[in-house]
């Protein structure tokens, strides 16, 4: 027995320590609501979970305005995106799964596997730094490279972009995004915005077509700007 007692976190501790990180990396607390949406359950669901965690030192209730984690919450949070990530990866590159079809398998995995397992899988993959969505994977200690926090909808007529990362949820959404080459990596121009629907069209780089984005998903897609 090693000396270190670990605690187990239940697959519904981790789920929410990784949904309250997602909606807090823009910085400010999540709403109850956001986070009831992004887990997919009814807000008046998650005020026991939320006490609980709180109990437990993983995060902080502030009153009117939400929760956000404690540095014990964001150290386990970021373990479970690095599990998460290194599957991901590992299903892509190994397995031959499409990007369109790791991320619901890895939300079933990243709670079962363990951490040799995971270490052994980031060994294999040369210890990755993205996983097949452009999002940035935590290292063994902890660390994460800032994430993109700007969307297509934050670019203007004429800027050129480059994509850094996609939402990784919706299939339909990832195999659109593959079929029109919006990939991570990719730049594109911005050639106009329609102001009655937030319709975006852009071609991408070395591309002479037009691609419809719709503002929905616009933003999905994370981006930075190229200076040209
Ligand atoms: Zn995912």
């Amino acid at each position: 027995m090693d000396d270190i007692v670990k605690i187990q976190l239940s697959p519904s501790v981790e789920d929410y320590l990784k949904g309250i990180y997602t909606l807090t990396e823009r910085g400010g607390p999540a709403s109850t609501s956001a986070l009831a949406q992004t887990l997919g359950v009814q807000p008046a669901s998650i005020t026991g979970m939320i006490k609980r965690l709180a109990s437990l030192g993983y995060v902080e209730h502030l009153p009117y305005k939400g929760v956000q984690l404690t540095e014990n919450g964001s150290i386990e949070a970021l373990r479970i995106l690095r599990r998460h990530r290194i599957l991901e990866t590992y299903l892509q590159q190994q397995l031959d799964y499409t990007w369109s079809e790791v991320h619901q398998e890895a939300e079933l995995l990243e709670h079962a596997v363990s951490e040799k397992l995971i270490s052994r899988m980031a060994n294999v993959l040369n210890d990755p730094t993205h996983d097949p969505h452009g999002a940035p994977i935590p290292t063994e200690s902890g660390d994460i490279p800032e994430a993109h926090l700007l969307t297509l909808l934050d670019a203007r007529p004429n800027d050129l972009v480059q994509i850094e990362a996609v939402q990784d949820e919706d299939p339909i959404k990832l195999q659109y995004l593959e079929e029109s080459g919006l990939t991570p990596g990719t730049r594109a121009t911005i050639v106009k915005r329609n102001s009655f629907d937030g319709l975006t069209s852009l071609t991408v780089v070395g591309s002479s077509q037009l691609t419809p984005v719709s503002h929905e998903l616009a933003r999905d897609i994370f981006v930075s700007k190229v200076q040209d």
